[in-house]
């Protein structure tokens, strides 16, 4: 197809030939590296020669000489200095002679900013969006209106002339999307991708905006300029539907211009926006990515990667549009790329994507980017139209008009998270009793076949005690995970960052954000890594700054440990409670540091709305059975090598110097004829306590606790405590783990009662609350609270490090461990005034 404007290419040019420049067309790095070259509009070029194949083709510019590939020089629009001759003639006839064969530079620039102002226009749109009647009016021209299938597959043309430009208009062939189904489709298709026309007008019917905007999303992954026109605006006025065009022009980064092409009201408008657009004038303009989300955008990144590693596609078409349409399984994409040295390894990466989604969804790729599509659409729409009350039954999901009510939205978010904490807590205790009981008898069982000595004590204390005191929490984190997944699964997820978007402004943050920290109660690290979702660094820090604040599963067992032991009654609700300190606590790190170190201002963004799914049995068990293994692969490793590491620290030195002889005392109690067999055996017992105790404050960990224990004394805990924190900087189950160890030597008396027992018998041995308990209800919450806080684990930090980089990793470390001092002290002093 031919220019409109009879323009030429420059690689048209034949060898010794000059030319002007009058545009530049492709795109990204092409763009930049040809503009720094010079190829600039009003530069003139001239053809030095074409080398024996045709390409490259050196070129003079600017006095110098540079050589391009055909390919490139295809982009670059001129017209021939022929032309310029007629134009200026007269003004090179009254002017100074000049020599032969060249013209003045104000001549050039003239004609080429007379050439420049042509401006080529693509009306794209669904049938009967009122294409035809916008072209006619535009043009002055007659051309028959209404919907006639099976024409021939054609472009009309015309021109109209506007503020000094001529736009030349090409009406295309309706359609509903820009795939390869019908022949118009691929029409449609190729005059973009291949006559590149500066600006495409995309008609909407603005009565049916869900539908029409399904094309506008395959056009904002195409990343072209785009300007809508909002056709039939006058039939949306009469349903009494309210739009606001601006704010969903922004979410979309294209301008909206609204029409009524019958009356060709708004037409001027759109024909001025077109020529703001053109000339990069446009404050709405900017390129957005359409979130496919996370499992589906991993995998476009990596086919963008190969394809881009072919330049002149690169140049010419967005990586990220080739590499979508490649996971639609699209045939004519992928037949532009057959010419790809690397087409081999595309082909291969995009089969493994599409099986791994197919599989993933037990759906069609396609369907599963649709969904996405549309996703995107009801995110926008939902922000931006009111129905009417004629529409209003009619369109809006039922499901949604309750899980995302402006009210009602909240009773049934907080009721769903109450429900997930009580679940987690009430039905997990059941296996959480059969876990414990089978750990006990193995430490019972090994114990009794192994001789006494260092090994049985580290097999049966250091390890199955260690590790055993974390898994029995297998079962609540696994229900957690359950309900997680089962929220992503379904949809709601996404609703509920919808309807958590204007509170998380209020706080400086963006309701996209809302989901990796929702994901943060299961882990902290992939909740870091979904902050990838959101296009904004600075949100993307800060939410990765305040994630460690979602209490993750890993901190489940020290709460569930210390509410069994010390909250009788309400246990889901104090675990409630927890959570929700964490949650205020971001709040509020939030509002602070959105207000001092990221103050910035707001870029609109969508949420996608996904339709809501079924979820399948198998694929919410796969992912909870992936979670399993992953904590048992966690338990074996670092678990097992912190617990073994504790229990070491805290069994050697084994010279330890004693205050009292306790074994001559023990054997002197064993020999007295006086006393009873159970009154020996008690005192024995007691014995042995007092030594086990003075012989681990001595151990090396003994020593560390100590070090600290000035720092957390005004907190309420003693130095096992400080023990326990300092090991749960690896991962905060060790700390359970270490209390395992540290509490269960205290007692002689294996019978029953188990950890909690011991927990509730602590008292102090030192300072000035010697002889008092140890834990009491305040303190246990305390305790939970900076758990919750503190140093999020090893893993978590690795993970912010890789996200931004080791300075933000260093802060949050330093910045959550103050934190929870702080709210330690406050609740353990100000709760000690009332009790
Ligand atoms: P095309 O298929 O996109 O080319 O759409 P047409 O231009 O053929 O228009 C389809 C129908 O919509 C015709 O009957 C037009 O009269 C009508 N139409 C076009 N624009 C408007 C508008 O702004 N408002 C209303 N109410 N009708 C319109
Ligand atoms: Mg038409």
């Amino acid at each position: 197809m031919s220019s409109a404007n009879n323009s030429k290419r420059l690689s048209d040019l034949s060898n010794g030939e000059s030319g002007i420049i009058t545009k530049v067309l492709g795109r990204g790095a092409f763009r930049k590296r040809i503009v720094e070259m010079g190829f600039i509009k009003g530069k003139a070029v001239r053809v030095i020669k074409n080398a024996p194949l045709l390409d490259p083709i050196e070129y003079e510019i600017m006095g110098y000489n540079v050589s391009l590939r055909r390919s490139e020089a295809m982009l670059i629009e001129v017209f021939s200095v022929h032309e310029v001759r007629q134009q200026g003639d007269e003004q090179v006839r009254t002017e100074q002679p000049s020599y032969e064969g060249t013209l003045s530079d104000d001549i050039l620039k003239t004609s080429a900013r007379e050439k420049g102002r042509n401006i080529n226009i693509a009306l794209v749109g669904n049938p009967n969006s009122g294409k035809t009647t916008l072209y006619n009016f535009a043009s002055g021209s007659h051309e028959r209106v209404g919907n006639y299938g099976g024409v021939t597959v054609d472009a009309r043309q015309a021109r109209m002339k506007q503020d000094g430009y001529t736009i030349h208009i090409f009406d295309l062939p309706g359609t509903y999307s820009i795939t390869e189904y019908t022949p118009e489709e691929l029409f449609v298709r190729r005059h973009i991708t291949e006559s590149l026309p500066d600006v495409v007008v995309n008609v909407i019917d603005a009565s049916n905006l869900e539908r029409n905007l399904f094309l506008t999303t395959q056009l904002i992954d195409m990343d072209i300029k785009v300007v809508i026109a909002l056709n039939m605006f006058d039939e949306l006025q009469r349903k009494g539907t309210r739009l606001d065009t601006e704010a969903l022009g922004k979410l979309m980064g294209i301008p909206i211009v609204p029409t009524v092409a019958v009356q060709g009201r708004g037409i001027e408008e759109l024909m001025r926006k077109v020529i703001d657009v053109y000339e990069d004038r446009d404050p709405v303009v900017r390129h957005i990515h359409i979130n496919y989300g996370p499992t589906i955008e991993p995998g476009i990144k990596k086919i963008q990667d190969a394809i881009w590693k072919n330049r002149d596609i690169a140049d010419r078409f967005s990586t990220r549009y080739l590499a979508i349409k490649l996971l639609e399984k699209d045939r004519a994409t992928l037949n532009s790329l057959e010419h790809c040295p690397n087409l081999q390894e595309i082909v291969q990466l995009r089969d493994t994507e599409v099986q791994y989604l197919e599989k993933k969804y037990g759906e069609n790729s396609e369907t599963i980017i649709t969904d996405a599509k549309y996703g995107f659409i009801a995110g926008a729409l939902k922000e931006t139209l009111r129905a009417g009350p004629e529409e209003a039954r009619k369109t809006s999901n039922e499901i949604d008009r309750v899980l995302t009510h402006r009210i009602w939205g909240f009773p049934v978010f907080i009721f769903f998270m109450w429900l997930m904490f009580q679940a987690t807590f009430s039905l997990g205790s059941y296996p959480m009793d059969w876990i414990d009981a089978g750990v006990g008898a193995l430490g019972e069982l090994v114990g009794r076949m192994m001789h006494d000595g260092p090994l049985r004590d580290l097999i049966v204390d250091g390890m199955i005690g260690g590790v055993g005191g974390v898994i029995i929490f297998l079962p609540n984190i696994l229900i957690l995970f359950f309900f997680i997944s089962l929220m992503e699964d379904t949809g709601y997820m996404a609703r509920v960052s919808f309807i958590m978007d204007r509170l998380m402004h209020k706080i400086g943050l963006h309701g996209k954000s809302f989901i990796p920290l929702l994901m943060g109660f299961g882990c902290n690290v992939p909740g870091i890594m979904a902050t990838r979702t959101l296009e904004n660094r600075k949100d993307r820090i800060l939410t990765m700054l305040i994630s460690p604040f979602m209490s993750c599963s890993a901190r489940l067992p020290v709460y569930v440990l210390l509410i069994s032991a010390f909250f009788p009654r309400n246990q889901g609700l104090v675990l409630f409670s927890v959570y929700v300190a964490g949650v205020l606590i971001a709040i509020l790190s939030a509002i602070i540091l959105s207000k001092t170190l990221f103050a910035r201002k707001d870029v609109p963004f969508v949420m996608e709305l996904p339709p809501y799914r079924i979820p399948t049995l198998r694929n919410t068990s796969t992912h909870m059975w992936h979670k399993a293994v992953q904590y048992l692969r966690k338990m074996g490793g670092v678990i097992l090598a912190a617990s073994i590491l504790i229990w070491a620290l805290s069994y050697y030195p084994r010279n330890v110097v004693y205050s009292t002889d306790y074994d001559a005392q023990i054997a002197a109690i064993a020999a007295n004829p006086t006393l009873s067999a159970d009154a020996q055996e008690k005192q024995v017992a007691h014995l042995e306590l007092l030594r086990d105790g003075e012989h681990q404050e001595q151990s090396y960990i003994g020593r560390l606790g100590r070090l600290i224990e000035p720092a957390i004394r005004p907190l309420g805990y003693d130095w096992k405590v400080g023990v326990s924190i300092l090991t749960g900087l690896a991962a905060k189950e060790i700390v359970v783990s270490s209390m395992g160890i540290l509490y269960q030597a205290d007692t002689q008396s294996d019978d029953s009662g188990g950890l909690m027992d011991k927990l509730r018998q602590q008292v102090h041995t030192s300072g000035n609350r010697i002889g008092q308990k140890v834990f009491t209800p305040l303190v246990a919450y305390g305790f939970m609270l900076f758990v919750l806080l503190y140093f999020p684990c090893v893993a978590s930090l690795t993970a912010i490090a890789r996200e931004s980089n080791w300075r933000w990793a260093l802060f949050t470390m330093v910045y959550t461990t103050g934190v929870a001092w702080m709210v330690a002290f406050l609740t353990f002093q100000m709760g000690s005034l009332f009790s």
